[in-house]
């Protein structure tokens, strides 16, 4: 989630900060959370989405959510696209709640709790190092319940591991490249960079069906899994994003194309 800065606690907390927060159909705010709220997205809750309601991903990409470029870091995301009517309504909620809840976004499993990635000194050197922060809105009444949590146990009911797993590679990206020594991306790498991230159909089509096998050294079992698997294909996104982004040399280009063809 991107919440308006004036919730969000200055203060860094880790998985054994505590906190006293239930959230249940009884409680005044019920479902308040889930409208006019900036749900920013993440590559492997496309890979659920898009499952959970059968369409493609541009399909799913163009019905529910916009872009949004960074102004900082100038990477685009996808983000939740919220109902213009019924009060800024989230598509996906119900009277009864989020009609997606199994598949939810992560933004929306953490809430009120945020997460964020920062590179610190650590004993093996710097390294990308997690740390987390509450979100208090004044609508979300679930602070004054008393069901005490860690962070720690928060992220593991709310069924945080698979995200967090699958979303790390992209999110490291995100941070080698969010940095001022880094050039601004034009338009051709930031579709590059929103395809390969959120796209999935469609980055398919690009591997599949343009040049791209016949450019690269590639693993055999790697390309025939990725023709019909969204998570091995997500996989070798990241490592396709390092190679464009100039971050990794995570690709090889064939000796027969190498004078032809460099990333710029
Ligand atoms: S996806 Fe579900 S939990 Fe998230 S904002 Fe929409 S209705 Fe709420
Ligand atoms: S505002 Fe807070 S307590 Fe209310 S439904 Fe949302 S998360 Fe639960």
């Amino acid at each position: 989630m991107l919440p308006s800065t004036e919730y969000v606690e200055a203060v860094e907390r880790t998985l054994d900060s505590r906190f006293s927060f239930k959230c249940h159909k009884d409680v005044s705010c019920f479902n308040k959370c889930c409208h006019n709220t900036d749900m920013l997205l993440t590559p492997y809750d496309i890979v659920r989405l898009k499952k959970r309601l059968g369409l493609s991903s541009t399909e799913f990409l163009k019905k529910y959510t916009y872009t949004h470029i960074d102004e900082q870091s100038s990477h685009p995301f996808a983000v939740l696209t919220m109902s213009e009517n019924e009060g800024g309504a989230c598509a996906f909620l119900t009277p009864g709640g989020c009609s997606i809840y199994e598949d939810r976004p992560a933004s929306c499993r953490y809430y009120p709790v945020g997460k964020g990635l920062m590179i610190r000194d650590t004993e093996t050197g710097p390294a990308p190092v997690d740390f987390y922060f509450f979100i208090r809105q004044p609508i979300c009444k679930g602070f004054d319940e008393d069901n005490e949590w860690t962070i720690g146990q928060w992220r593991e009911m709310q069924g945080l591991d698979v995200y967090d797993e699958m979303n790390r590679e992209w999110q490291e990206i995100q941070l080698r490249r969010d940095n001022p020594d880094k050039p601004k991306l034009d338009d051709q790498k930031q579709s590059l960079m929103y395809m390969a991230s959120y796209d999935l159909d469609q980055f398919r089509q690009f591997v599949f069906q343009s040049g791209f096998l016949n450019l690269f050294e590639l693993d055999a079992a790697e390309v025939e899994k990725m023709k019909d698997d969204d998570v091995a294909l997500m996989k070798f996104g990241f490592k396709y994003l390092k190679y464009m982004l100039l971050l990794e040399e995570t690709l090889k280009i064939k000796d027969e194309y190498k004078k032809e063809y460099k990333p710029s």
